[in-house]
């Protein structure tokens, strides 16, 4: 019979993939012949226990999206090393000697960009000796994968070394779905998430909508993989993919590169998508074989050829949607037609196209000259981008043309750094006056200390191929407006020195006085022979797990501390709470907990609790980072918060839309937690952010109706009424707030939560970690 010859037959598929099968084989069991796209056959074949996610509270295993809480075993876990920092003090407190799934931790974001790779990595080192040290002891005690500072950016790392078609990943990081563009399932998170995995524990996630994108057409040689998401997020918003994931398909598909493909699901995360992914192509397996892992790519022929896994007897496990899946929402892009585009200012929703770039420039009056252009980072560092990159370049220079602005580039890995040298790329880039930074995170993350004179304070533009650009992100500056482009474009702009230049259609001046025009730019979507591995100081620290190494945290540390579990919930429903401070706007995670200088606090809560909210408009006064106390008195944010939580006051910040916004950092969590927040209360949440408040304890509850916020001021006194039942309840039941104003009014302002059961307990116990670290 055929469940026996499944059975049977299991056993000549590569291991990698007979779990992965097997999981897939019972999926179909109790889904029957529904078509699936891609996402979630490699979702639903990581259940936990899928008769229980798939049947409960859905209609026989229909309609699942948005429904279902998915209990899902993720295959593994990789973090950087601001993150990295919190999720292993919070793995530490729950005592074990090794974690449940494969985990590394890739040192990336804490190297500051100055005055070139050799420098800059050297002081990074002796800066943050401290922080390494204790993540690589770490990294020794359990067992995990070490990637030294220097050795690459998270994202692209996991690219050439751990992504394979069908796993799925969870990164301490919001651009970790890069992974995506070699068909994994790899899922941006907080600290306490990945403690979760690691413990071994089900992680949870809503089961995600599915957003189709269609892609026929050919790129044009002026576009790249990049413009398809800048005009996707133009279209979607920083909001629009929030509870999905978004999965590309239609013969457009085969027409991209692998790395452009990961660019494309990089930057899914701007537009607050739960992840991206594309089906598995012929450029995958090349992309295997030419990062020196063919036989990962026979392994997936294997299983693609392997029958009896199919929606249809006979039919075969593919890594593509099963024909006449259904998408939640489809948006076709025709390639062929697609310009390049220029996103930003502040926000990368703000999609215009290259042709009409100029006149938007003019008529918002944003800065006409560019200040820098900076390339490469964990989106935009691949063969491919460098290599046409480099075709401009030549034309450049055999025309006698330097960059008019400063022009700066970040490998995104030591292999890719290495590849490039050896085929001469980064010599071109350097003889063009090219400043070439470490294989790390540097300015994209605010690690960037300019030398140009730009005060701060100053309006200037510079032109990224990075991925964010949020106020101040790049170098501390609220006035640097930062505009996302491909690589190229950043290229040839910076030539110009100027943003209202169009290299496809403008000219520039040679010293001769002639005019010069850039071809279209062409490259190698890959490298000749396989990458070179590079500088083997800089590579990976992998070793079995060693319970007697101790873990380096001196007791005086400023940047590191040992986590003190948070206090359970109270007994009974919250009273006696204060609104700290009523804000409007956006209000991201950079926003509650600034990165830059402050990336250095990652692992010492306490510090860095007194930077949060330190750029949050106040809505009653316009002000930045201003909270008034009940006396009248004027603080900062973060003092009033830590003067409230002094005086044994727990208090609540009310906001409005996708409040938090942008990255998975938990410290945007943590922080207000330690200060003695109980509750933010909201128009809407960004999905990571509103699921690290339940892990830390906070209770995320938006308005019922908007319109409530005007109800609501900082300083009234709130408490809280059908809570305590509704997370004794595992969840169930509404919740409302009753509010106190100064003048002896009060109402009942009813609210909307999404708090599973799980995370209810969560809340119970006073954080997600005080459950883990009983035993779950
Ligand atoms: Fe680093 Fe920037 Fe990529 Fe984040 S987005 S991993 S900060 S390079």
């Amino acid at each position: 019979n055929s469940s026996r010859r499944h059975l049977s037959s299991a056993h000549s598929l590569p291991p990698t993939y007979e779990k992965l099968f097997n999981k897939y084989t019972e999926v179909r069991r109790v889904l029957g012949k529904q078509r699936l796209t891609l996402a979630e056959k490699i979702l639903y074949s990581h259940l936990h226990n899928v008769e229980e996610s798939l049947l409960n509270n859905t209609n026989n295993g229909r309609d699942i999206r948005g429904k279902a809480n998915l209990r899902l075993n993720p295959d593994r876990v990789n973090m950087q090393d601001a993150s990295a920092q919190m999720a292993l003090l919070q793995f530490m407190s729950c005592n074990l000697e090794r974690p449940a799934i494969p985990a590394s931790i890739h040192c990336d974001h804490l190297i500051v960009g100055s005055k070139g790779a050799e420098d800059d990595l050297e002081a990074g080192i002796e800066t943050n000796k401290e922080v390494f040290d204790f993540l690589e002891s770490a990294a020794r005690k359990y067992g995990m994968d070490f990637w030294p500072p220097g050795a690459g950016i998270i994202h692209q790392t996991v690219l050439e070394n751990y992504a394979l078609p069908g796993l799925m990943m969870l990164g301490t990081d919001s651009h970790s779905p890069n992974a995506g563009g070699l068909t994994t399932i790899t899922i941006g998170v907080g600290g306490a998430d990945a403690v979760e995995a690691l413990v071994g524990a089900p992680w949870e996630l809503k089961a995600p909508k599915v957003l189709g994108v269609e892609l026929t057409g050919k790129l044009d040689p002026w576009v790249a993989p990049k413009d398809v998401i800048l005009r996707l997020a133009g279209e979607l918003t920083v909001r629009g993919g929030t509870g999905s994931i978004i999965e590309y398909f239609g013969p457009g598909v085969d027409t991209l590169s692998l790395t452009g493909m990961a660019t494309a699901c990089n930057m899914g995360a701007e537009v607050g998508a739960t992840t991206s992914i594309f089906p598995y192509t012929e450029a995958s397996a090349r992309y295997l074989r030419a990062t020196s892992r063919g036989q990962a790519a026979q392994n997936v022929e294997t299983l693609q050829n392997f029958p009896g896994a199919g929606a249809d007897k006979d039919s075969h496990f593919r890594f593509e949607a099963d024909e006449g899946a259904e998408y939640d929402r489809v948006i076709k892009i025709d390639l062929s037609q697609l310009e390049p585009h220029i996103n930003g200012p502040f926000t990368p929703d703000l999609a215009t196209p290259l042709s009409k770039f100029k006149a938007t420039v003019k008529e918002q009056k944003w800065p006409e000259s560019l200040s820098a252009g900076l390339i490469g980072s964990c989106t935009n560092s691949s063969y491919e981008d460098m290599t046409r990159v480099e075709s401009l370049l030549k034309q450049a220079a055999d025309a006698g043309l330097k960059p008019a602005s400063d022009f700066y580039v970040t490998p995104g890995s030591e292999q890719i750094r290495a590849t490039l040298e050896r085929d001469g790329t980064l010599q071109t880039i350097e003889g063009a006056g090219g400043i070439l930074l470490s294989n790390a995170c540097g300015p994209c993350i605010g690690q960037w200390q300019r030398h140009d004179g730009v005060e701060k304070g100053t309006s200037n533009a510079i032109l990224t191929s990075y991925n964010r650009n949020f106020r101040g992100r790049n170098d501390g500056n609220p006035e640097t407006m930062n505009f996302l482009a491909s690589p190229e474009i950043v290229t040839a702009m910076a030539f110009a020195g100027s943003t209202t230049f169009n290299p496809m259609t403008d000219t520039l001046k040679t010293s001769d006085g002639k005019d010069f025009k850039f071809s279209a730019p062409h490259g190698l979507e890959g490298p000749q022979t396989p990458f070179e591995s590079g500088n083997p100081s800089l590579g990976v620290l992998s070793q079995p797990a060693d319970p007697s190494a101790e873990i380096a945290i001196s007791p005086t540390s400023d940047r590191l501390a040992f986590l003190e579990p948070f206090a359970p919930f109270p007994q009974s429903d919250l009273s006696g709470l204060r609104v700290l401070v009523k804000i409007t706007g956006k209000c991201t995670t950079d926003t509650i907990s600034a990165a830059g200088p402050w990336l250095k606090y990652k692992g010492h809560l306490p510090n860095i609790s007194t930077n949060t909210l330190n750029t949050a408009i106040n809505a009653e006064t316009g002000e930045v980072n201003v909270a008034y106390d009940l006396d009248g008195s004027k603080h900062t944010i973060p003092e009033l918060g830590q003067r409230w939580k002094d005086a044994g006051r727990e208090w609540l910040v009310v906001a409005e839309h996708n409040y938090g916004e942008g990255s998975a950092r938990e410290h945007a969590a943590l922080q207000p937690r330690y200060l003695g927040a109980r509750i933010v209360l909201v128009k809407s949440f960004a999905r990571i952010h509103e699921t690290n408040l339940k892990k830390q304890g906070v209770v995320p509850l938006t308005f019922e109706n908007e319109a409530d916020y005007d109800l609501i001021s900082a300083g009234d006194e709130v408490s809280t009424v059908g809570l305590y039942e509704m997370l004794q309840n595992g969840g169930k039941g509404s919740v409302q707030i009753k509010v106190t104003r100064g003048d002896g009014e009060e109402k009942l302002i009813p609210t909307k939560h999404a708090i599973t059961e799980d995370q209810a307990g969560f809340i119970l116990a006073g954080s997600a970690l005080n459950l883990l670290s009983k035993g779950i």
